[in-house]
């Protein structure tokens, strides 16, 4: 395969760019042509392609976002909308595609690997709810942006004697939640994939108080329901001078972090491997450590996201 290109797609991560650099140095390194598709689907339909050089991804490894910017086109989930995309990729000469993106974007790369393009996915989303990989871009940063809000968070509540709810993101997953509670000692986490007691929660803060403590933090996962509703249940239990922060996008903003441009990197230039191989249909995970290639069909179909949940009774037992 001697011309590619690459696009990002649905919600942006930090760590993108890192990946879009990979693909395209990687890719000139090996003697291709490699394109740079603006705006996801929805660029790729309207034909906003440009060849790119070493030069176009400088400076960019630090960057948070995406400069190839991301769209949300659901027309890129019908026939019409996928064979209007292939037109193009024929008008450029493109002979493999990556995709950037979370599982939205995976279907849209099936789609055009059925239609004969063969197209790599990675796992680009801070939320980390993409089955088949340990982690995704973006999730790295995210976690290290909520730490630094928690520890923040903690000074305030310390000196208030107040109870803080903590809304995360992770859509309908618990990883961020779990990862930046445990790392930040908050008292409590709430996640999708656990059941919690509300009476329960608020036992446990009336035995911290007993016990001396002076603030509770309780990360609460966005999948769950919102910090006001949860703080509004929570006060059927008692007064427990309860404060909510809603961290919102701030969480998807921000230069990664080292772990997550090595990630970048890393699957950024093994899917140029895959492709000069002439294989698609493919989505790159990160596996005990090990780059793995899953099919996408099987990932999307069979395989479930789940997070660490280990995380959680650790933390029951270390953070009290
Ligand atoms: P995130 O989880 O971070 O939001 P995502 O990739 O799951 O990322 P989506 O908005 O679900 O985000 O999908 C991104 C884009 O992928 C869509 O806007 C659309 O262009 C394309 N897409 C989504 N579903 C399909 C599908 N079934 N077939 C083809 N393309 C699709």
């Amino acid at each position: 395969m001697k011309r590619i290109a690459v696009l990002t797609s649905g919600g942006d991560a930090p760590g993108m760019n890192a990946a879009v650099r990979a693909v395209v140095r990687k890719g000139l390194y090996e003697g291709m042509e490699v394109y740079g598709i603006n705006y996801g689907y929805a660029g790729l339909v309207a034909g906003d392609i440009r060849k790119m050089h070493r030069r176009d991804v400088g400076d960019l490894i630090s960057r948070g976002g995406t400069f190839l910017y991301s769209a949300r086109y659901p027309e890129f989930a019908t026939e019409e909308g996928q064979l209007k995309g292939i037109e193009q990729l024929k008008k450029f000469g493109i002979e493999g595609l990556v995709v950037i993106g979370g599982d939205g974007s995976y279907r849209g790369a099936l789609a055009l690997t059925k239609h004969g393009y063969p197209t790599i996915g990675l796992p680009g989303t801070i939320d980390n709810d993409i089955a088949g990989t340990d982690f995704c871009i973006g999730f790295d940063t995210a976690i290290n942006t909520v730490l630094d809000s928690l520890d923040k968070i903690r000074d305030t509540a310390t000196s208030h004697v107040r109870t803080f709810i903590v809304e995360v993101m992770g859509r309908n997953a618990g990883d961020i939640a779990l990862w930046a509670g445990v790392a930040g000692g908050a008292e409590q986490i709430i996640i999708p994939e656990k059941e919690f007691d509300m009476s329960e929660v608020a036992e446990e803060i009336r035995k911290g108080r007993e016990r001396g403590k002076k603030h509770t933090i309780i990360v609460l996962a966005e999948g769950v329901m919102k910090g006001n509703e949860f703080a509004d249940k929570l006060y059927e239990y008692g007064d427990f001078h309860q404060r909510v922060t809603v961290l919102g996008h701030v969480q998807r903003g921000g230069s990664p972090t080292a772990r997550d441009r090595v990630l970048a990197s890393k699957f950024g230039a093994t899917a140029v491997d895959m492709l000069k191989d002439e294989k698609g249909g493919l989505c790159l995970g990160l596996v005990n450590n090990q780059i793995v290639a899953n099919d996408i069909i099987e990932t999307l179909g069979k395989k479930k996201h789940m997070p660490d949940v280990s995380l959680y009774q650790l933390n029951k037992e270390i953070s009290y």
